[in-house]
């Protein structure tokens, strides 16, 4: 953390706006208290100096500080937002969760006393703003897609973008154009009077900020000043661990329990990677302590949600995040800690102070992305009379939100994080060491309230010597193509001139330029056809728009949309392996010994089992080879369920409730905009469907093979030269598939050698091997995460199908393109008769 701290405050543009306006708050008892404590409002002057005097501001001040609460309430109390002021534009906040978008409008409506209905949040489909809205806290997808449609952002009159040192997608997007729109605006204030300028203010928990200060290409009128507020941050003693284990989850059991019985009263934070680590330990501390009813009666809205999003790549559709059920769920293969761990840091616990009984009721709650918000904002609340506070969070609770009361943080130091391959499209969902910032600022959490503790979970060798200093930007391992379409559509060419924080790679653009002329959403010098515009449109990956704007077959674009939200959204699917952890919370019987309660627990887990595989079944009627059919079938019976069993109809048939209610959202907001965009041929949108005739059906499965026609597979063992996959497969999960990207000349990367494999959340995973169909388009490929339990590391490349397409299906969209075998051009497709005969081949519009 070695940025040149605070420069002078050199005035650069003097505001002609200001005048002396201000709005007086009346704040209820004891939060005008507590808010004197903030370090952030001891900075008050200085930050609306800053703010009056410079166009754009950086503030720096660390998490729990107050810059997300306070901010907004300077501004307001300025006169920002208010009708009559200079300033009359709304303040606009972005968060890269919607959580916090959420739960902090919340809170600042709170604190603003009468004003309370001034704060609003919006998040995808989800909002409370109205007229009489002057902050609004969104995510910064919401803001960016306000861009598309109004490129001056004429509504606000400052831009604040919080959290800026994760570095989302998004965030470092929204941070390039509005240092480009604070100009426009400058420029449109000089013709016109009754333009206002526009402020941006950008706020970081880490000092990491050189990428923003000290990028010339970002602001053009020189270099931002800083803000710092001292964080004014009581002593957080931190205590590595001795040893690092590899099962972290059974580590941070044992560490709490121990934290339990002996440290003084205090709320704890527990930091995991991911959903099924958290139910894992909420079970065990739920077992051996005594959980509160409240806490009990929280366990029951566990059960539908399936696994967790780890990243939270929020309304700007780019990808679906899916961890798929593998992984963590395994809990067979424990470490044995051998009998000298036992004490080994029990002088870590001691802190010379009176510990609490180790009767005391533990409230144990869960804070994960896909948690019901309802559920999320429990957190907040105080704990029930005489009872311990135990959150279990992902990084969600890192920065975004402070949790009144934590004085002791575990931090098991890793976090899950989605990687993208630009080369082979793979990604991964691998769980790996934090940075060295984050792993300061999960500590930090331990000092709001008064002198605090953190527990690392890992030696301080370890963090020496693996820990990176900080995390690396999302923009170079994510792809890009729903980024590119919206700048070019939004007029912005050049994307290499772009001014990013930290510039996409080389071969990330090109990949996405790439798929983009395969959609035909540009032309071939790179130019944006009409139809890239209407895809950028669609709040979607461009994929999903590409399948919108072909899908009025047959009639058959009332399911195109049906099918595109339910795949879009992802991940609606209760595992089958999820349902039975479910079931096994039911029976707490004793290691090894075999009790009723687990033969109950036995009976319960067949019958779900079996429950499981019906509504597989009946969800996959129309055709057992395409799951993306399967999502159709979902959202269809889904909108036949009434309003108010909803809920128990997504248990029937293991279906996440959450997932479902955004998907028939996105439904409607998407009908909506085909309605826009092919006027008049999308009468009345009605949301429950007749069955698909078998013509549609067919009509639909290609529909999703030209969305996706790059993503196909093709059975090993039917691919011209015999493999060495050619061993018998035992299950269809076990049969091996090639994909594009193997072609003889990049044989030599690791990644090509191997086969991939159809993901066991697939109703394909139901076929045995010789069912299997020839060709699968699939939606993404995913290598699976070695086990930190099992330690099992060889890791299988595995795709999520879609459909299987025919070859004749295949090749007639594949009509007049290249026809490549392994990387090799041997000619174009003309007619089915072009295709050498009994040689299965690649069709490859692509490459
Ligand atoms: P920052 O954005 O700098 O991390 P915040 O503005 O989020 O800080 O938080 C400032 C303080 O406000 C926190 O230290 C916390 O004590 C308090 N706070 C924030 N949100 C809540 C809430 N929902 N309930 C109670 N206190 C809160
Ligand atoms: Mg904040």
């Amino acid at each position: 953390e070695d940025y040149p701290l605070p420069q002078e405050l050199q005035p650069t543009t003097r505001d002609p706006n200001r005048k002396a306006f201000s709005v007086q708050v009346d704040r209820p008892e004891g939060i005008q208290e507590a808010r004197l404590k903030l370090p952030v409002v001891g900075e008050e002057q200085k930050i609306m100096e800053a703010i009056f005097n410079n166009s754009s501001i950086v503030i720096w001040g660390a998490t729990g500080s107050g810059k997300t609460t306070q901010l907004p309430q300077f501004l307001f109390e300025a006169g920002f937002g208010h009708p009559d002021s200079p300033n009359p534009g709304m303040i606009a906040v972005t968060q890269p969760r919607r959580v916090a978008a959420v739960s902090m409008s919340k809170r600042v409506g709170d604190e603003l006393g009468q004003y309370s209905d001034r704060v609003s949040y919006q998040i995808r489909f989800d909002t409370n703003v109205s007229s009489k809205t002057a902050i609004k806290f969104m995510t910064d997808g919401i803001l960016l897609r306000e861009i598309a449609n109004d490129f001056s952002l004429s509504k606000y009159s400052v831009i604040i973008i919080d959290e800026a040192h994760e570095r989302s997608v998004n965030t470092d997007i929204l941070i390039g154009m509005a240092s480009r729109i604070v100009d426009l605006r400058e420029s449109m204030c000089k013709e016109d009077p009754s333009v206002k300028p526009l402020k941006l203010v950008i706020m970081s928990a880490t000092l990491r900020i050189s990428d923003f200060t000290q990028n010339i290409h970002l602001f053009r009128h020189g270099i931002p000043p800083l803000i710092q507020a001292e964080g004014r941050q009581y002593p957080v003693t931190v205590h590595f661990a001795r040893r690092t284990h590899r099962d972290y989850v059974e580590e941070a059991f044992r560490k709490v329990s121990r934290g339990h019985r002996k440290l003084p009263a205090g709320a704890m934070l527990v930091f995991l990677t991911g959903q099924n680590e958290i139910k894992q330990l909420s079970k065990r501390l739920k077992q051996v302590f005594k959980p509160t009813q409240r806490g009990e009666d929280f366990q029951g809205k566990l059960r539908l949600s399936a696994a967790d999003a780890p990243l939270e790549t929020e309304d700007l559709e780019l990808g679906d995040p899916d961890t798929g059920p593998q992984g963590e769920d395994d809990d067979s293969d424990i470490d044995i800690v051998g009998l000298d761990d036992e004490h080994e840091d029990d002088e870590d616990f001691d802190l010379g102070e009176e510990s609490m009984s180790s009767s005391t009721r533990v409230h144990v709650l869960p804070l994960y992305s896909q948690l019901p918000t309802k559920e999320q904002l429990k957190v907040f609340e105080p704990p029930p009379e005489g009872s311990r506070l135990i959150v279990l969070a992902t990084n969600v609770a890192e920065t975004s939100l402070t949790i009144p009361g934590i004085k002791y943080v575990f931090d098991c130091g890793r976090s899950k994080e989605k990687q993208y391959d630009l080369t082979t499209g793979v990604q991964t969902f691998q769980i790996g060491w934090i940075s060295k910032a984050s792993a300061s600022q999960r500590a930090g959490r331990a000092g709001r309230t008064g002198p605090g503790h953190c527990y690392r979970l890992y030696s301080s060798a370890i963090y020496e010597a693996d820990f990176p200093d900080y995390t690396e930007p999302e923009i170079l391992r994510t792809p890009i193509e729903g980024v590119v379409l919206q700048m070019k559509s939004m007029g912005l060419h050049n994307v290499t001139n772009f001014p990013f924080p930290t510039p996409p790679s080389r071969q990330g653009l090109t990949k996405a330029e790439k798929l983009l002329k395969n959609l035909g959403a540009l032309k071939s010098d790179g130019q944006v056809t009409e139809l890239g515009n209407k895809l950028s449109s669609y709040p979607l990956s461009p994929r999903y728009g590409k399948m919108l704007q072909i899908g009025h077959q047959h009639g058959c674009m009332p399911y195109v949309i049906a099918v595109v939200s339910a795949l879009a959204v992802g991940d609606l699917f209760v595992q089958e392996s999820q349902s039975d952890t479910m079931v096994s919370t039911l029976g707490n019987g004793k290691d090894g010994i075999y009790t009723n309660s687990d033969r109950l627990e036995d009976t319960a887990r067949e019958k779900r089992r079996k429950d499981f595989y019906r509504a597989q079944r009946l969800l996959s009627k129309h055709d057992d080879t395409s799951d993306a059919l399967r999502y159709l079938s979902a959202i269809c019976a889904y909108a036949y369920a009434s309003a108010s069993d909803e809920e128990s109809f997504c248990e029937k048939m293991f279906l996440r409730a959450k997932g479902l209610k955004e998907a028939s959202q996105l439904r409607s907001q998407l009908a909506d905009i085909v309605r826009t965009n092919n006027l008049g041929l999308l009468g009345s949108y009605e949301s429950r469907l007749p069955e698909p005739t078998e013509k549609q059906i067919k009509a639909l499965k290609q529909i999703v093979t030209a969305g996706f026609i790059d993503n196909v597979a093709i059975r090993a063992d039917m691919s011209p030269e015999p493999p060495e996959m050619q061993r018998k497969p035992r299950g269809a999960v076990d049969v091996p598939y090639y994909t594009l990207f193997r072609s003889r000349e990049s044989r030599a990367t690791e990644v090509d050698e191997k086969a991939v494999y159809i993901h066991p959340s697939s109703i394909l995973a139901h076929l045995t091997p010789k069912e299997m169909p020839q060709y699968i388009i699939y939606s993404h490929l995913q290598q699976s995460t070695p086990s930190h339990v099992t330690g099992s590391n060889v890791p299988k490349i595995r795709m999520f199908p879609l459909v299987a397409p025919s070859g004749l299906q295949l090749l007639a969209l594949a009509h007049g393109t290249p026809l490549i075998e392994y990387g090799k051009p041997i000619g174009k497709v003309e007619a089915l008769t072009s295709v050498p005969q009994r040689r299965q081949c690649f069709i490859v519009p692509l490459l």
